[in-house]
Order: C-alpha cells, then structure tokens, then sequence
C-alpha cells in the first residue's frame, strides 16, 4: 500500500502532486478509502483549520438557455420540471441573498442562465451587488453569468463582485461530448478575463459525465493551472427531461476518492462540495468535510438542497465550524420516539 502519511507530508512541504499519481489515487482500492482522506485531511487542517464556508446560491434568471449543456436542467429542449422565470426584480434578488445572509453564508453566487450577459445585465447584477455590499460590506459577492465579452468583468469588479464563477466542467478532451453550442477554449477564455480584472476565478467541473478518472485528473490539473482560487466538484444530478435522466455512474466512494485527490492536487485551493453531494455522497458527506472546506447552504439552482440546518448539522457532528461564525452548538437531539410498529403490534415492521 502506499505511504500515505509520507505523501501528505511532502504534499505539505510543498511538494506538488503529479498528474500521474493523482491517477493512481483516484484508483486506488476502496479498502485504502480512509488513508487517503486523512492524507487529504492533512492538506485540508493545513490551509483552511476546521473552517467550512458556506455559499449561498440566489437564482437571478432561471430556465430559457439557448445553450446546449448536456447535464443542465436550463438547456434548450430540456423538459426538466424546474423553475423557469426571468430576471428577478433587484429588491427580490437582495432579499433572497440577505436570506443566506442570515444563515451564515460568506459568499453569495449570483447566478443566471443562459450563453453570457448582455451589457444590461451587467448592469441589473451590478445594481444588485451595489446594494448588498452596502447593507453587508463583509460578504462576499460572486456572479455566474456565462461567457464573458470585453470590459463586462472590469465593471463588475467595480460594483463589488468579489469572485466570478465559470466552470470548464470537465476534461478538454471530454467537452466536446457534453456541450456543442459553446467551445472548451470559450470557457477558458472568460476564466482569463475574469483573472485580468482582477477578480477572484472561481471554476470547478462536474463529475458522473461518463468521464474518465483520467479526464476527471486532466480538468483537475487545468483548474490548478488556470489559478482557480476556488473549485467547486459538482456531482450529475441527472434530471429526467434531459438527455442524461438515468446516468447515475457515480457511488459515494468515487465522490469521496475524487473530492479527496482535487485537495491532494491542489491542497491551498478553496474545494467546493457543490451540487448533487446530498443524493451522491449521501452518508459520506462528513467524511467529504476532511477534504473540501467549503458547501453550498440549502438549494442549488434548479434542484433542492437538504435543508440548511441539516447543513449546520452536518458541519457541526464532525467537528467543523462555519467561516466567520466560529463553532457553534450541537443541534439539540431528537428525543427518543416509543416504537409502536412491528413485533407486539397489528403494523408492518420497520424492516
Ligand atoms: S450550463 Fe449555463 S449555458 Fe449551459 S445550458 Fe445551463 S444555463 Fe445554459
């Protein structure tokens, strides 16, 4: 078996991770599970302590995307059950920011479909974050509204927004499968653009595409090499209506082993456990915690969430706490219920 406790140490001495090893991880028997989260654990205590930081997502423009996205519930033709609306009115859009405010998020992602904002819709984002760096100076502001065009960055970066995000979603050698209306290079292109305005690139990838664990390490080595300073891993939520309803490749230990290798890789990057974690990490969502040091609290953009006090919950049980807020109590116990089903009763067993 490998040395784990060795690799984490010259990790931590600031020895990068090679492409190659961080395949051999990502394949690396299930029984070697826990090694490597601890090794990834050493990383996570080393750059970020016990910390979780929490992002809150507010939905500015939902649905209606010409864009192709094989994975996203907004694609044109999906016939996805969700939400669709347009531009949120602006008081709407701070009130729903303000309440992840209250629950403890550090940033919050103002995101809207579709191919790339108009300049207008610059403007209607950077009124937004206008007023919410007045009523909360602290917070971080992040936007997420596609392909950039010259100058649209710089004048966000004006209004306050801290951090854009953009995702390249999987490997280079990968994309062409899952999107065709835009190209991988277009991606890149606004993740440079974002960077030389001066603001924080935020850039992550989904995972359960029917990529390769090689083409899951490729895109993890292009985010450390575009300077991403935050990744988010989003793992497939496979709505039906879409052309990927019943691809569900991934089990809670891939998850865990890809979250796991993406801090090994890049241990001093904010490592995002982004959407689809509740349905895909499910009862290893804690264990995740020793990797990634940040979630999103509550619902993604088209898809619910668990509700964010079982997030509170989750960061508290394994002995984390939350950004800005410190620790905080343990949520009081349920109680114990009396059984009143099964063995001595007319009613079918909890079996
Ligand atoms: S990921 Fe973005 S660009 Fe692609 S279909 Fe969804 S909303 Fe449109």
């Amino acid at each position: 078996m490998r040395d784990y406790t060795r690799l984490a140490q010259e990790i931590a001495a600031g020895t990068a991770l090679d492409p190659a090893s961080a395949l051999d991880l990502l394949e690396a028997p299930d029984t070697e599970i826990l090694d490597l989260v601890r090794a990834a654990s050493v990383l996570r205590r080393q750059h970020f302590g016990l910390h979780v930081r929490l992002n809150y997502l507010v939905n500015l423009k939902s649905g209606l995307c010409q864009e192709n996205c094989s994975y996203c519930s907004q694609a044109l033709g999906s016939q996805a059950p969700i939400l669709k609306y347009s531009w949120l009115d602006p008081r709407e859009a701070v009130r729903q920011a303000e309440a992840g405010i209250e629950g403890g998020a550090a940033r919050v992602c103002l995101v809207a479909s579709g191919r790339g904002p108009m300049d207008r819709d610059i403007e209607r984002v950077a009124d937004i974050a206008t007023a919410l760096k007045h009523e909360h100076p602290a917070v971080e502001l992040c936007a997420c509204l596609g392909l950039l065009r010259e100058g649209q960055a710089e004048r966000l970066a004006e209004a306050g927004i801290d951090a854009y995000n953009h995702n390249i979603n999987t490997a280079e050698s990968y994309h062409d499968e899952i999107v065709t209306t835009h190209r991988y290079v277009d991606r890149v292109d606004t993740i440079e653009k974002v960077k030389q305005a001066g603001v924080s690139a935020c850039s992550g990838l989904i995972v359960g595409l029917g990529e390769s664990n090689a083409q899951v390490v490729e895109a993890l080595y292009a985010l450390r090499d575009l300077g991403a300073d935050s990744i988010p891993i989003n793992f497939l939520v496979p709505f039906d209506g879409t052309p990927r309803a019943g691809q569900w490749d991934l089990t809670p230990l891939r998850c865990l082993k890809i979250v796991a290798v993406a801090r090994l890789a890049c241990p001093a990057t904010e490592i995002r456990l982004a959407g689809g974690r509740e349905i895909h990490l499910r009862g290893l969502q804690g264990l995740a915690l020793h990797a990634a040091n940040s979630i999103f609290l509550g619902d993604y953009l088209t898809a619910e969430g668990q509700a964010a006090a079982a997030d509170l919950q989750l960061i508290a049980d394994n002995g984390f706490d939350v950004d800005d807020r410190g620790s905080f109590p343990l949520p009081a116990h349920a109680g114990a219920t009396a059984r009143a089903r099964g063995a001595g009763t007319t009613l079918v067993p909890n079996a």
